[in-house]
């Protein structure tokens, strides 16, 4: 699906301009007036992360001329293995300020526009507004879903990324070009899909782990994030067929890509003909934390790093279980735990492991695996297991930061 250019070429390029982008210049496609457009373009990153690092880097080094990051985080130092944009000399800095610093000594001509908050329902707009196209670089769904239904709204259409392990997916969603007031983009969008289009529910929680929980192998980053670039110039200069009604697919262990058709569905809850969703929803109810089954087994059945500690020193009859996987557990655990991963207790494996006459405690990296978890012991008869708030990582911050965090 082509879709004309979202920007209007610029006035003039300056003297500096010509020299810096002169590779740019002679390729046909792309021309004077194509680094024109780019230097007229306003573009919002969101995260300066694992896919927003790559993004930024590109899309400064090209010529966008206004580019808009939304992040509200700082640097830790489990970041740098994919988030190249930060430095060692960053960590503890807000990511925000040091990726600004990072564009502007890429190319200073940019104009940088500090977004330094956590998107949510009262900024979105605020912050959308003004700017010709959005690379999402979020990992969680919901912020994921309130980005689809906001860029809707407003009328500007989105490059979209993901990434877990060595697997990654990209595409372009455009279906609020059909809100434009353009009609001429208007009609190039008509069968264009939102995120709902492809994704009308979001994964039941607790399915799909995150990259914090499963890991991501830092360079895929950079292939899924120049991905986006490469499509995000595309849509501001008209040039080439966009990933509009597309999916990429990419497999780093097998090197291969592949692209699936998206067709727009006209039942869409946000952009079909009888949408249910007009206006912005309560995206974390949406997507849940936990499980409902979950939250009923953690509510009165919770305790505290602090609590734990103090079961262990003081009782001898406690069972801890650690129900992560085997990689985590090699880089840090609470003494005294036995291994026995959530997948066990899914196959019901676990449960003849499990002692009767001890105090079942389960903990994970967070708490939502273990909740999870608790819900199906306690479907088992353990009625007394509790699982730990907070998990390993609660642990490691107030009992032990002797230990490594990922
Ligand atoms: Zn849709």
């Amino acid at each position: 699906m082509s879709i004309p250019a979202l920007v209007e070429p610029a006035a003039e390029l300056t003297v500096d301009e010509v020299r810096r982008y002169s590779r740019h210049l002679i390729i046909p496609d792309v021309g004077m007036i194509g680094q024109k457009r780019l230097k007229n373009a306003k573009v919002l990153v969101i995260g300066a992360g694992g896919l927003g690092s790559p993004a930024l880097m590109y899309l400064a080094a090209a010529g966008v001329g206004t580019i808009g990051i939304v992040e509200f985080d700082e640097v830790d130092e489990s970041n740098l293995q994919r988030q190249i944009i930060h430095g060692q000399s960053d960590v503890g800095r807000p990511k925000a300020i040091s990726a600004k610093e990072s564009v502007e000594e890429i190319n200073p001509l940019v104009k940088v526009v500090v977004h330094g908050e956590r998107l949510d329902n009262d900024n979105v707009y605020a912050i959308f507004e003004g700017y010709d196209l959005i690379v999402d670089g979020t990992d969680n769904f919901a912020t994921r879903y309130m980005v689809n239904d906001a860029a809707y709204f407003l009328g500007i259409p989105y490059v979209w990324g993901s990434i877990y392990r060595f697997d990654g997916q990209a595409s372009v969603y455009a279906a609020g070009l059909r809100n434009s007031d353009d009609p001429v983009m208007r009609e190039a969008a008509a069968e264009a899909p939102c995120y709902r289009c492809l994704y009308p529910e979001p994964p039941p929680p607790g399915m799909v782990p995150s990259c914090a929980e499963g890991g991501v192998l830092g360079v895929l980053c950079a292939s899924i994030g120049s991905i986006q670039v490469n499509e995000a110039i595309k849509m501001l200069t008209g040039m080439g067929d966009p990933l509009v009604g597309k999916l990429m697919i990419y497999d780093a262990l097998e090197m291969e890509y592949r692209k699936l058709k998206v067709r727009r569905d006209p039942n869409c809850a946000l952009c079909g003909e009888n949408a249910t969703v007009t206006e912005l929803i309560d995206y974390e109810s949406f997507c849940g934390a936990v499980s409902e089954e979950a939250a009923d087994a953690a509510a009165g059945s919770t305790i505290s790093v602090h609590q734990l500690k103090q079961w262990l020193d003081d009782r001898d009859d406690i069972f801890l279980v650690d129900v992560r996987e085997q990689v985590e557990w090699d880089i840090n655990r609470i003494p005294g735990a036995t291994l026995i991963p959530k997948g066990d207790f899914l196959n019901g494996s676990a449960l003849e492991k499990l002692p009767s006459d001890k105090q079942v405690v389960l903990h994970c990296k967070s708490g939502v695996r273990s909740a999870e978890v608790l819900a199906i012991l306690k479907g088992a008869g353990f009625s007394d297991a509790v699982h730990v708030g907070g998990g390993v990582v609660a642990w490691v911050n107030q009992i032990d930061p002797s230990q490594p965090s990922y």
